[in-house]
């Protein structure tokens, strides 16, 4: 049963028990005034009668009667004319009617035991009829009598069971109609529920960009805004585990990819050595080859694991400064820029930073040794650094062969290459910029690139590594 059936079913009930034992309560008590009434007036009814006869036969010369009466016949005779209203019957104790008014029936048996003086009464109903019954024993010229009255209540009773009747009508009415306001208000209510059910059935489901509309600032409201948030984070974590799935697979496919050459070479050298009698110098050759390109699976190998290790890293943070860091890799770089007769050209106002000295010289070794390659011979190499905003920012600008646009974005991938012959045959496997990218990560901060082809390009570094909080 859905909560807004419950709610008609408990407002129905509940609203037809309270209406009617209230309208019970409240007709009884009605009733029962109005037959206290009747009963009231019929006692004084019977009281007079008694009274009257009493009066009539008393001996007495004060009462209007001039002439006392000898017997009750006499007395019942002349005041019978005041007794009109109502359906009586005077007999004595033997059971002998005296007088009767109508052809009223009158049972015998209800004035069986009664006590004298005591009027004692009740309902008594014949056919569709209701009538209260009345008797007292009392005594006229010293003989016991019995006064009997009976007064027609038909009406009262009829009016009772129409108002019942016209009670239970509203009863229903209101029961049902309260019970279909409130059905109405579930059904409104539950309804942004409903919605909530069937997004959180498509959610289970795995579509994720399901959403719930809902304006309240009620419960429902507040459940929904939270339900849309959860959906909303659920659907960026899957997307990044979907992204981090596609990069795994990606890698490991680049990587076998990067392995299988170098190791096709190496078999089919060793292979040649196994099979043939080489010369002594091919066979220099073949083991020089096999030794080289170990070492490049070796290297490999080594940056695989740096990738690892430099994404999970937590930085060694400590206070150096600007001009200290460039140095350190400006020096490890000589060799190769003097080589290629390279010139360098520095502005750097020095200034302090934070930053973990050996993983951040490692990016800029990357990040030169890629300028020099891209400059080539006689190139040029331009070093700016400052503070902006709260970041620590280094450029480094080659003007060598540049890259189209449409590559920058793809350059941080590992094995990632723009130019893949040349990039392999000058030792590169496309993994030194996926490392930088780490290891700007881990600083909390990022590489950007602006490059033009066959103008040059600049790699800008930015981190979170400012020490004094002054724009340099
Ligand atoms: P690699 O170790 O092969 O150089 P990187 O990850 O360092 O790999 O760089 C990825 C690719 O980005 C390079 O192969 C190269 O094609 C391109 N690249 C990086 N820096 C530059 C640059 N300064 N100028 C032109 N191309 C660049």
């Amino acid at each position: 049963m859905n909560l807004s059936w419950k709610i008609f079913s408990n407002t129905l009930l509940m609203v037809l028990f309270a209406l009617t034992l209230e309208g019970v309560v409240l007709l009884s008590m009605t009733f029962h005034k109005t037959y206290l009434l009747e009963v009231e007036r019929e006692k004084e009814n019977i009281e007079n009668i008694h009274r009257e006869l009493v009066t009539v036969l008393a001996n007495d010369s004060s009462t209007m009667y001039k002439e006392s009466m000898n017997s009750i016949e006499e007395a019942i005779d002349i005041l019978k004319d005041n007794w009109q209203e109502e359906s009586y019957r005077i007999r004595d104790e033997s059971g002998k009617v005296l007088f009767q008014n109508n052809d009223e029936e009158f049972s015998d048996k209800e004035t069986a035991g009664l006590s004298p003086y005591k009027i004692v009464y009740g309902v008594g109903k014949n056919e569709n009829r209701y009538f209260l019954k009345m008797s007292v024993l009392t005594e006229l010229l010293d003989e016991p009598v019995i006064i009997e009255t009976h007064k027609d209540l038909t009406q009262i009773f009829a009016e009772k069971a129409e108002q019942q009747r016209i009670f239970l009508i509203t009863v229903i009415l209101v029961g049902i109609l309260s019970a279909f306001i409130n059905a109405f208000n579930a059904i409104k209510l539950t309804m942004p529920i409903h919605k909530l059910i069937d997004a959180v059935k498509k959610v289970r489901y795995g579509d994720y960009t399901e959403r719930v509309e809902y304006k309240g600032n009620d419960e429902v409201g507040i459940l929904a805004t939270d339900f849309n948030s959860m959906a909303e984070q659920l659907e960026e974590k899957i997307q990044l585990l979907k992204e981090t799935a596609k990069k795994q697979e990606e890698l490991a496919g680049s990587l076998a990819h990067e392995i299988r050459t170098p190791l096709t070479a190496m078999i089919g050298y060793a292979d040649l050595i196994k099979r043939s009698k080489m010369k002594e110098e091919d066979l220099l050759y073949a083991v020089n080859y096999i030794i080289s390109e170990g070492k490049r699976l070796e290297a490999l190998s080594n940056r695989m694991m740096q990738l690892l290790i430099d994404k999970n890293a937590m930085p060694n943070i400590t206070i150096s400064t600007v001009q200290n860091l460039l140095e350190d890799a400006l020096e490890a770089m000589k060799p190769v820029f003097d080589k290629k007769k390279i010139t360098v050209k520095k502005s750097v106002v020095d200034f302090p930073i934070r930053a973990d000295t050996e993983l951040m010289k490692n990016v800029l070794l990357n990040i030169l040794d890629n300028g020099g390659k891209a400059a080539g011979i006689n190139g040029k190499i331009t070093i700016e650094a400052g503070c902006k905003n709260g970041n620590v920012w280094i450029s480094i600008k080659d003007n060598g062969i540049g890259m189209p646009k449409e590559e920058i974005s793809k350059i941080q991938e590992a094995f990632y290459r723009v130019d893949k012959s040349r990039s392999r045959s000058e030792g590169g496997a496309g993994l030194g910029l996926a490392i930088c990218s780490n290891i700007m990560n881990i600083h909390n901060g990022e590489m950007l690139f602006e490059s033009e082809v066959g103008k040059g390009t600049t790699v800008t570094l930015v981190w979170k590594g400012i020490v004094d909080e002054q724009d340099v």
